[in-house]
């Protein structure tokens, strides 16, 4: 009888222990599937256009915003400083062009992430200009297809780095380029180490984003950071991330619904987003 107990004792142990294996790696497999899709999509927060037109009030927090990529750009509620996102973690590069670690559950009124890979990988030496960066960039989206969205990574050293931020905003929130008229503020750095993220946006979502080229940087030691305004790379390795997946995320805010996105925001969009 005793011996009969452990027996059975012993046979529960094992389904236990079997049943417990085939659950975890099924749900293993679940999360590697999840993972496949969002690891080739861009996950992006509103339009840039409701951004443009004051509408700074977040809708995803940086804990949500961390379950749908690892590597990003974009701002806070307020327009509270520029967003980079590295490695997993969302940097905030403040009004004195200082880096911060945002906590969880800051909200965000527009971001663009994905999970990062690795796709093409070269070495580059002396980009004197954000001008020479964005056409060297431009020649790899040629070849590669200009229809995709492509994540990019430059890492490395840099003879100069000129970034902005900007102040936060209160309510009622203006037009953004109006408040950075007023509120942004510049930084330069020379001979840094660090990361800049970049994002690609093709043409055809010049009325969701800004097409082309947005550009933040982090340093190396997450001291100093910005939107970049311009560069001059001494050595770096460009690692680019192409992307055929787009998923965009409309904001509950009071403001959006009502937004006026009829009208042609090209050239403010320019303004806020170059040095000019
Ligand atoms: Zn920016």
């Amino acid at each position: 009888m005793k011996k009969k107990a452990a027996i059975c004792v012993l046979a529960l142990a094992l389904a236990m222990l079997t049943s417990c294996g085939d659950s975890s790696s099924s749900s293993e497999n679940k999360k590697d599937e999840t993972t496949k899709t969002d690891r080739e999509t861009i996950y992006q927060v509103s339009l840039l256009q409701g951004l443009t037109l004051g509408d700074y009030n977040g809708s995803v927090s940086v804990k949500e915003l961390k379950q749908k990529g690892d590597t990003g750009i974009g701002t806070f509620e307020g327009v509270n400083g520029e967003l980079i996102m590295v490695d997993g973690t969302v940097y905030r590069a403040k009004s004195d062009g200082s880096i911060e670690t945002a906590p969880d559950d800051e909200t965000i009124p527009f971001a663009n992430v994905t999970f990062f890979d690795s796709d093409e990988k070269q070495d580059i030496s002396d980009v004197s200009s954000i001008a020479d960066l964005k056409k060297l960039l431009d020649e790899k989206v040629e070849k590669l297809g200009k229809n995709q969205f492509y994540m990019v990574r430059v890492d490395g050293t840099f003879k100069k780095m000129h970034a902005r931020s900007e102040l936060k905003q209160e309510k009622p929130y203006k037009p953004l380029a109006e408040a950075l008229a007023t509120d942004q503020r510049e930084f330069s750095w020379d001979n840094i180490e660090g990361t800049v993220v970049a994002l690609y946006c093709p043409q055809y979502m010049k009325d969701l984003n800004a097409a082309g080229w947005h550009l933040h940087f982090v340093s190396k030691d997450k001291k100093y950071g910005g939107h970049v305004l311009e560069l001059d790379v001494d050595k770096a390795e460009l690692i680019i991330d192409s992307t055929q997946g787009f998923n965009m995320q409309l904001p509950d805010t009071e403001m959006f619904p009502t937004l006026d996105l009829t009208k042609d925001q090209s050239d403010d969009i320019k303004k806020v987003e170059t040095k000019d």
